[in-house]
């Protein structure tokens, strides 16, 4: 069933053309290309037969003339770079940017559009499908084929094969924790990429209903989430805002990331964007610590993949121990004021 809801209805549009032409729907911060979107870039390479790959960057002022020079060489593999200069796209709503992926579309005639699986991703990949009256398959962490596609169900414990079979562009969100952007990629200097600017000469002026209003962040000294490296959790445990410092204290001896469980969220331990798990992140550092997290699927979904898991937790039953590389049945309590006492400065 699961299979034959990816097996679009247009077989007949099944497309034959033996080459990938890729486009990557990229954000940008800072005046440089965003990691996950670069991810996207790795992932738009896996493809065997892949003929080209442009970049599309959209936005207004100095910042996005920076992120179009970095974007032209932060990948060997980028063959060009789209760039979309106007005030519409200043903040990243979804309606403006569908539009703009459909102009583009109507332009290059890609094979195949990707962005990186995160809130815009999730955000403009939809409007930008319905647009193009195409179905995207969301959340790919394998390409097999040009067609081919695996990703997780049943909040991932199974792993789906679907193959698409409708007609182009095959338009993707990928999790980038599952193509990751090696350093040496980023660090190197590569011959430029040729950028040029959209034509929105034709582009709907009709912005759709939504409206930007304001944009809040914390700022932080930490690595994000999302990228990091390492990454300490906390769960309900903590019992509350004033003990989950612990867990930032720990991270911050380690330069790493702090995440935390749907529970501490809702508790008002941390703000909703440390969550982890099938409703928050999707994180893969090298390094996951776990303390006071039982381990429910929902929260695994999110970290699962983490390279080496560590968990503490005082119920030896936890389900958190049967994907834990390291655990340690104990109380946080206890735990982590002796890591932060022995632990070296970083
Ligand atoms: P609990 O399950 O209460 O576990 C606390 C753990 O701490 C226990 O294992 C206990 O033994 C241990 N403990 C207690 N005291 C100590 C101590 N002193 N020292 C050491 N260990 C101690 N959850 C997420 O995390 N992320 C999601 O994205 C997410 N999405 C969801 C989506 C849906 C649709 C639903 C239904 C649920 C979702 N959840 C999500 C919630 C999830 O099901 C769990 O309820 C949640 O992950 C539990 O958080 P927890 O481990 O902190 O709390």
């Amino acid at each position: 069933v699961l299979l034959s809801a990816y097996r679009f209805l247009s077989l007949s549009s099944v497309s034959t053309s033996r080459y990938v032409s890729t486009l990557v729907i990229a954000e940008h911060e800072g005046g440089a290309v965003k990691a996950p979107s670069i991810s996207a870039v790795v992932a738009a390479k896996s493809f065997s037969d892949v003929a080209s790959i442009s970049l599309l960057l959209a936005g207004s002022g100095p910042s996005l003339h920076e992120a179009a020079s970095h974007a032209a060489s932060c990948h060997p593999s980028i063959s060009q770079v789209l760039v979309a200069d106007s005030d519409k796209f200043k903040n990243p709503l979804a309606e403006p940017w569908a539009k703009l992926v459909h102009l583009a579309q109507q332009s290059g005639g890609y094979s195949h559009i990707l962005a990186a699986s995160n809130s815009f991703g999730k955000n403009v990949v939809p409007r930008a499908a319905a647009l193009l009256d195409v179905s995207p398959i969301t959340d790919v962490i394998g390409i097999s084929e040009s067609h081919t596609f695996v990703r997780p169900i049943y909040a991932g414990n199974a792993l789906s094969t679907v193959r698409y079979t409708g007609a182009n562009p095959c338009i993707l969100t990928i999790r980038s924790t599952s193509f990751p952007v090696s350093q040496k990629t980023v660090d190197s200097r590569f011959k430029q990429a040729p950028i040029s600017q959209v034509d929105l000469s034709t582009f709907d002026e009709d912005l759709g209903k939504s409206r930007y209003i304001s944009h809040t962040c914390q700022d932080s000294e930490r690595p994000d989430l999302g990228n990091a490296r390492f990454v300490v959790a906390g769960g309900r445990a903590l019992k509350s805002a004033e003990n989950f410092k612990m867990i930032e204290k720990l991270a911050t001896k380690l330069g790493g990331a702090v995440g935390a469980t749907r529970a501490a969220v809702d508790a008002g331990f941390v703000p909703n964007d440390l969550q982890v798990g099938q409703t928050g992140k999707i994180v893969a550092p090298e390094l996951y610590m776990a303390f006071g997290v039982s381990g429910a699927i929902q929260h695994l979904a999110g970290m699962r993949d983490s390279k080496v898991i560590v968990a503490v937790n005082k119920d030896a039953d936890a389900p958190i121990f049967q994907v834990a590389d390291y655990g340690l049945v104990g109380d946080l309590f206890e735990v982590i004021p002796e890591l932060l006492e022995k632990l070296p400065e970083k």
